[in-house]
Order: C-alpha cells, then structure tokens, then sequence
C-alpha cells in the first residue's frame, strides 16, 4: 500500500503526512520529528534485503498473546501476489534473538506466542531451520504454548511435522493454504506443489497427531478456472475435513503475472462459487466441532469474551475458541460442589464441551485447574 499509493496519498488526496513502507520503521521517529516541528511531509518506503529489526523488541500483545515475528519478506513468488515485491525478500532474524525474545516475553507473562513470518517455515538462520527453531524456543520456555503463521506446503517438511508431535508445548495446529484443488490452477499460480503432495502433507500431519486443527486459505475463481477445477476444490475441502478456510474470490493485484491473464468467469459464477465453499466448509466445521461436545479440552483462558463480560474466551490447543462462564463451579462424581472460582487471563484449565456452531465451542470448566501459568 505504501509504496503503491504513496503519490494518491500524499500528493493528489494529501490525506496523510508521512508513509513508511515496511523496512522502514527505523525512520520513524525522524520522520514524525520533521512533521511536527517543520511541516515537512515524508516518505520512506526503500525495501532492504537485509532488514530484520532483530535488535528491536516489539511491542505486540494482547493480553497473554503475542506476535513474534521471525522472518520477512518471501522468494516465492505465487503469480497472484504482491508480498515479494512490496516486502521484499526473505531474510531471517537470529535463532538466539528469537529464543531470547521468547524467555522475556514469558517473564512478563505472555503464555501463548505466534511465530510469525510470511513464509514462516522457510525460516533459515545459518545452519538452522524452522523445525529447529521451533524445537529450541519450546525447550526454552516449555510452559508458553507456541503456534506459527503462515506457512507455505512446500516448506512443511516431515521434520517439522516431527518436532510438532514431539513437543506437548507446540500446538497442535497447522494452517496450510492450499488456494486451489487443481493441479492446472496451482501451476498457473506457481505454488510449486501439487495436490497429491498437500494432500500428504496435511493426513500425515493428522496421522501422527490426531485432533489436530487444520485450516486452509482458498482462492476461488482464479483466471480461468473451470467448474470442473471449482468441484476439484470442493473434494480437497470433503477429503481432508478442514476445521476452518479463509475462502476469497481472486481480485487482481497490480504487477503481479496474473494481473496480465484474461479473467472470463462472470460475477454470478463467482459469487455461485464461493457460496458453495463457504456452506461446505460451514458444514464440516460444524460437523467437527458438535462431535467435540461432551469432551473435556484443556483451555487456556485468554480475554473477556466480546458479547459478555460475564464470560471468557479460551483456546484449546488445536486453535478452537471455548466460551467460558467467568464464575464457575465444580461438582465431584456424586454431585457435590467441590470447587468455585473466578477465571483469570493466563489459567490453563480443563473443560468440558457442552455446545458448538460452526465458529465456535461453549463449555463449563469441570475440575480444578489443571494449571496455573501465573500472569
Ligand atoms: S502467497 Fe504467500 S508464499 Fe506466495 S508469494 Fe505471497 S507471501 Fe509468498
């Protein structure tokens, strides 16, 4: 946006003073400085092939979350996308940096990272990959839970896998688009897999740790995708059973290789097609999430719920959100109420599942805590 804007920004609409693209944010505090005191409009938007801000400590929390960043930038270049040319090309933040980043971020109370990156698992720092990386910051801080995004199928190797299932602190979550379930599509994207090999990826990931949360992301309706491609789609959604997609219609990005191909699906095809995927996938989603009542899920409490006060929002392990009472009670075999508390931010604590929609679980705490991750 910054870079691509900057003039209608800045020059025709002057509805901003200053743009900063992303490997940039080093000027920021000049670039204020000379708006305040001297007026002075300003524009930073060079990308770098070396920026990491690895000596910077963000500050990106929301409660007992945070977003660690690990990598920028991606060498990819899917021919729908703007990422490599606006944020430029992958580097890597140091392995030790990260690991320590993490310590901290767990003395201060954090109790759930995301590690982040664009093409996260083509993480490389000298010797190191990403499955090393994840394997060395859950050994430093074995009581945080830790997740990634996003990550690319081509770079999901079985170590990664691997190391997944090995650690109990590494959640048991994958995102993994997969964009379309044609071979022709994925060529004419140039996501360098095919769906046989996604496909191998995801059930072996499932095979070897079962009741993990898998999700996609879906492109629906590239330039000239057929129904038939469509339906292909709709049969990777039935096969591998995604807990949830982020499903999108193609919308063209300028300088990209697809910009130049000729889009002949007309709007009703479109919207006919994503309708259908996103009723799919509801179904599943919901399919999954009503068989999980009746089980007791450790969760980890996270914020006030956004609808009531009176309730919390958790998470288990695989990613689902749990809506939690903030009062609770617990009752022994024979019915006699044996505890009562007030939930905190940070509590990791046993559930049981009473209720589900297709975003959602509903459950009521149902022994002591299982832990307390002090907050
Ligand atoms: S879609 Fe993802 S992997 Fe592909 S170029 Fe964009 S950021 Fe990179």
């Amino acid at each position: 946006m910054a870079e691509r804007l900057r003039k209608d920004l800045l020059q025709k609409k002057k509805i901003v003073d200053i743009i900063v693209g992303p490997d940039e944010y080093r000027r920021v505090p000049e670039l204020i400085e000379n708006s305040v005191e001297k007026g002075e409009k300003g524009i930073a938007v060079k990308l770098s092939r070396t920026e990491t801000y690895d000596d910077i400590t963000p500050l990106r929390r929301e409660g007992i979350t945070a977003w660690l960043s690990i990598m920028r930038g991606c060498d990819k270049f899917c021919s729908f996308c703007v990422v490599p040319f606006t944020r430029g090309r992958e580097r890597s933040r140091s392995f030790i940096n990260i690991t320590e980043e993490s310590k901290r971020l767990y003395d201060e109370g954090v109790r759930d990272i995301w590690l982040l990156g664009q093409n996260v698992n083509s993480y490389k720092y000298e010797d190191f990959d990403f499955a090393d990386l994840l394997k060395n910051v859950a050994i430093a801080v074995p009581d945080m839970r830790i997740r990634y995004i996003t990550s690319h199928p081509y770079d999901l190797s079985d170590k990664l896998l691997e190391t997944m299932a090995e650690y109990d602190n590494i959640c048991k979550y994958v995102h993994l688009p997969i964009q379309s379930g044609s071979d022709r599509i994925l060529k004419l994207m140039n996501r360098l897999y095919s769906v046989k090999e996604y496909m191998r990826v995801m059930l072996k990931a499932r095979d070897m740790m079962p009741g993990i949360g898998l999700s996609t992301d879906i492109i629906s309706c590239f330039p000239g995708e057929t129904d038939a491609e469509h339906k292909m789609t709709l049969d990777v959604i039935r096969e591998i059973e995604y807990d949830s997609a982020f499903t999108f219609v193609y919308s063209p990005r300028e300088n990209t290789k697809a910009f130049e191909m000729t889009d002949t699906i007309d709007e009703e095809t479109k919207k006919q097609r994503l309708d259908e995927i996103i009723t799919l996938q509801r179904e599943i989603s919901f399919k999954i999430n009503s068989s999980l009542t009746g089980n007791v899920m450790p969760v980890l409490v996270e914020t006030l719920s956004k609808k009531s006060d009176e309730k919390f929002m958790g998470r288990t392990d695989c990613n689902k959100s749990v809506i939690i009472p903030r009062n609770f009670s617990t009752v022994d075999i024979a019915g006699s109420l044996v505890n009562t508390g007030l939930i905190k931010a940070g509590e990791l604590i046993n559930v049981e599942i009473t209720g589900a929609n297709s975003a959602t679980l509903f459950g009521n705490p149902v022994q002591n805590k299982v832990a307390f991750l002090q907050t």
